[in-house]
C-alpha cells in the first residue's frame, strides 16, 4: 500500500470503527494544526459515510503556549461561552466526537502550572454537559493519533524530520492494524479483548496484587459488580465505537478507598505537554501519600494537588507487556500509545460503565461505593516484563492473572 492508501484506510476506520458516524449524524473533529491536511482526509471520509455536518475544532500548540507564557493567570479562570458551547451543543444534538492527538509531548514544557491547573478546573465546569454525555455512552466518541514533525522530532530524535515524521505515521498505521482486510482485524482483536473480560467479570476479584522487579508492591480493591471492559462500546441507542485507537486495554473499577503500597512508574508520563519521568507513588486507604519523581515533579504536584480525588485511583488497566505497541519497542511520549504498551492505572476520574448500572448513580452516589471522582483521569503506566498480578476472591482464594509481564489464563 501507498503511503497515502494506508491514510485513506485509517481516515475510513477512524470514521467506520472509531466514531461509527451515523447518515445523518453530526461529527465534530478537535485537532491541531499540524494535523489539518489529515483532517481534511477525515472530513472526505465522514460526509462519504453519510454525516451531515463535520465541524472542525482547530487549535494550535504554539499559540496556545504563547497565551500560557503571556496571558495573565485570570484569563484561565473561566472559559467563554462560545466556547464551551461549541462542545456543549453538539453533545446536545447526538453528534460525534473524533480527537486527533498530534501535539509536540513537551509544548508546554515550563508553562506555569498554577494557570494549566486553572484552565483544567475552569474547563471541568464549562464542559460538563459535554463530559456526562460521554460518561453516559450518550453519544460516540474516539480519541486517535496524527504524525507531526514537532511530536516525530521527539519520538525519533535521531532522524532528520522527514524522516522522523515518515516513521511516526507507519508505527501509528501499525499500531491501529492497516493494511489487508482492517475491519477483520479490530473485529478479531475486539473479540479477544472480550473474552478476557468475560474471564475476569465471572471471577469477580476482590483485590488484585502486583508485584515486580521494578519496587511495586501494590495491592487494589475492586468496587463491587465491577464490569471489566475491552474493544468496541455501545451507546445507550446500540452503536458500537472504539473510544481509543488503538486500544488493547481491558479495564474496571477500582474501589477508590481501597488501595496499598507502592507502584513504580514503568514508562515516562507525557501530561499537558510535560514528560515526568521514574516516578513513584506510595498509597494507604486508596490515596496518595507519599510521592517522588526523578523529572517533572512539579507537574505531578500539580495532577495530586488538584482534589481529593485526583490523588486515588479510577481505571485499573491490564494489557500484556508484548501487546503489539510494547513490541515496536517505540516510547510515544503520549498517552493515546504508551497506555496501551502497558499495564496501567488512572489517577482520578473512573468511568462509571465500568460498574453494574453505574452510569446511572448519581456522582455522590457512586462516590460512596468506592467511585472515584476527579477534574482529572490521568492513565500512567506501571507494566513491565516481570509483572505478576494475582487476583484474590471474598474467601483469599488466589488466582494467578498475570505472569511476567503476560496473561497468565
Ligand atoms: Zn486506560
Ligand atoms: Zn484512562
Amino acid at each position: 500500500m501507498t503511503f497515502a492508501e494506508k491514510q485513506k484506510q485509517y481516515a475510513d476506520i477512524l470514521v467506520t470503527l472509531g466514531v461509527n458516524v451515523q447518515s445523518g449524524q453530526e461529527l465534530v473533529i478537535r485537532c491541531d494544526t499540524a494535523a489539518a491536511p489529515f483532517a481534511r482526509i477525515v472530513t472526505a471520509a465522514a460526509y462519504t459515510a453519510g454525516a451531515r455536518e463535520v465541524i472542525v475544532h482547530f487549535r494550535d500548540d504554539k499559540i496556545s503556549r504563547m497565551r500560557y507564557e503571556y496571558a495573565p493567570t485570570d484569563v484561565f479562570t473561566s472559559v467563554p461561552e462560545w466556547e464551551s458551547e461549541g462542545m456543549n451543543y453538539y453533545a446536545a444534538r447526538g453528534a460525534a466526537f473524533l480527537s486527533i492527538v498530534s501535539e509536540d509531548p513537551e509544548a508546554f514544557k515550563g508553562v506555569d502550572p498554577q494557570k494549566l491547573a486553572a484552565r483544567n478546573v475552569a474547563a471541568d465546569e464549562a464542559f460538563r454537559p459535554y463530559y456526562e454525555r460521554m460518561d453516559k455512552n450518550e453519544l460516540q466518541w474516539c480519541v486517535a493519533a496524527a504524525a507531526s514533525p514537532e511530536w516525530a522530532r521527539k519520538v525519533f530524535p535521531d532522524r532528520s524530520e522527514e524522516s522522523a515524521v515518515a516513521a511516526l505515521w507507519e508505527a501509528i498505521f501499525r499500531a491501529v492494524r492497516i493494511g489487508g482486510n482492517v475491519q477483520e482485524k479490530w473485529t478479531e482483536h475486539g473479540e479477544s479483548l472480550k473474552k478476557r473480560c468475560a474471564f475476569l467479570n465471572e471471577k469477580q476479584f476482590k483485590k488484585l496484587r502486583y508485584q515486580n522487579g521494578l519496587g511495586t508492591d501494590f495491592t487494589v480493591g475492586l468496587v463491587e459488580n465491577h464490569i471489566w471492559t475491552g474493544g468496541a462500546e455501545q451507546t445507550k441507542t446500540g452503536v458500537t465505537f472504539f473510544a481509543n485507537m488503538p486500544t488493547e486495554e481491558v479495564f474496571t473499577m477500582p474501589h477508590c478507598e481501597q488501595a496499598e503500597g507502592v507502584l513504580k512508574s514503568s514508562l515516562p508520563l507525557s501530561y499537558q505537554g510535560s514528560v515526568i519521568r521514574n516516578f513513584t507513588l506510595r498509597f494507604h486507604d486508596g490515596k496518595v501519600v507519599e510521592y517522588h519523581a526523578e523529572e517533572g515533579e512539579e507537574t505531578l504536584k500539580m495532577i495530586l494537588e488538584a482534589d481529593d480525588g485526583s490523588r486515588r485511583l479510577g481505571e485499573i488497566a491490564l494489557v500484556p507487556y508484548n501487546s503489539p505497541i510494547s513490541q515496536s519497542g517505540i516510547l510515544f511520549l503520549q498517552t493515546l500509545f504508551d497506555e496501551n504498551a502497558a499495564c496501567h492505572f488512572a489517577l482520578g476520574q473512573c468511568y462509571p460503565n465500568t460498574m453494574r448500572d453505574g452510569e446511572k448513580l448519581n456522582r455522590e452516589d457512586l462516590r460512596a461505593i468506592g467511585g472515584n471522582y476527579a477534574i482529572n483521569h490521568v492513565d500512567f503506566m506501571v507494566g513491565t516484563a516481570d509483572l505478576s498480578i494475582t487476583g484474590i476472591n471474598a474467601s483469599g482464594d488466589e488466582t494467578l492473572i498475570f505472569e511476567n509481564g503476560g496473561w497468565a489464563f
